[in-house]
């Protein structure tokens, strides 16, 4: 059903397809009018809006102006955020000495200048409101490095570090917390791994003491308890879902 418009609101990027579509699906699950930001597949989006009872609107996170435009809409025509996802995220691996200034700046623009554009735009709101929640999407490889990934890495360890800047800026009206995702079943990670070859799935298994990798609706669980009331004393945390494939 979707929340009435005095329900609280909830901001998602990135929050209409794979593990994003999933949180968003949660946060309207849980009673939040929730708005998912896009990039570009506008008949998907309007698709997932009306089958999960979302908002959505097309910006592309990269693009700074377009984003602080997204959150001036967002501020104007839906209300103050009580809970902000920065989902978005986006791979461009390379080895190091092939990657490319353009590879390395759309990966930090998307997965670490975004978090500070739409975070500095929407939280003066959300402090004059008294209370709120921000969840960055963190990765593995933002703690433990791998090769050919030196922007992805380099970006969601920054992000990490952001998420506990914030955590000590905005308290304490302001939870920040880091929510890092193991290996997610997404369109993405299938390809990228070649998943639905079965020699490629059992070695990645292998090394996950869970035997499986994780279900979206696993990323949306641990969203639901850093978004809720059990976690209102946890704040610039991470916390890893990841079937205990790495245990730092
Ligand atoms: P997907 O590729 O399935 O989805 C990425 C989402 O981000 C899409 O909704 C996409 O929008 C959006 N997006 C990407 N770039 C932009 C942009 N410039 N502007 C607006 N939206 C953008 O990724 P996942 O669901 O797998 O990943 C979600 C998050 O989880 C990312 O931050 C990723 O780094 C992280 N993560 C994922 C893991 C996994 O195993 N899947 C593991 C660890 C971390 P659109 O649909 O319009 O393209």
């Amino acid at each position: 059903m979707r929340p009435g418009p005095c329900a609280p609101l909830a901001v998602v990027t990135g929050g209409t397809r794979g593990i994003g579509l999933a949180l968003s699906r949660r946060l309207v699950r849980l009673g939040y009018r929730t708005v998912a930001l896009y990039r570009h597949d506008t008949q998907a989006a309007h698709r997932a809006a009306t089958a999960h009872h979302l908002d959505v609107i097309r910006a592309d996170v990269a693009d700074a102006n377009a984003l602080r435009t997204a959150a001036h809409r967002i501020l104007t025509e839906h209300g103050t955020p009580r809970v902000l996802v920065n989902n978005a995220g986006i791979n461009i691996d390379r080895p190091f000495l092939e990657l490319s200034v353009s590879d390395w700046q759309r990966v930090l623009d998307t997965n670490l200048s975004a978090p500070f554009h739409l975070t500095q735009a929407l939280a003066p709101a959300m402090l004059a409101a008294g209370a709120g929640t921000v969840v960055n999407i963190g990765a593995t490889t933002g703690i433990r490095p791998r090769a050919n990934g030196a922007n992805y890495s380099a970006a969601k360890a920054g992000l990490l570090h952001l998420t506990k800047c914030l955590a000590l800026e905005l308290a304490p009206a302001i939870r920040v917390n880091c929510l890092i995702p193991g290996m997610t079943e997404t369109d993405e990670l299938t390809t990228r791994y070649r998943l639905d070859h079965p020699q490629h799935r059992a070695a990645v298994l292998s090394e996950i003491p869970q035997r499986r990798i994780a279900r979206t609706d696993d990323i949306a669980d641990a969203l639901e308890y850093l978004v809720g009331p059990l976690s209102s004393y946890v704040t610039g945390q991470k916390l890893i879902v990841d079937g205990g494939q790495f245990m730092w």
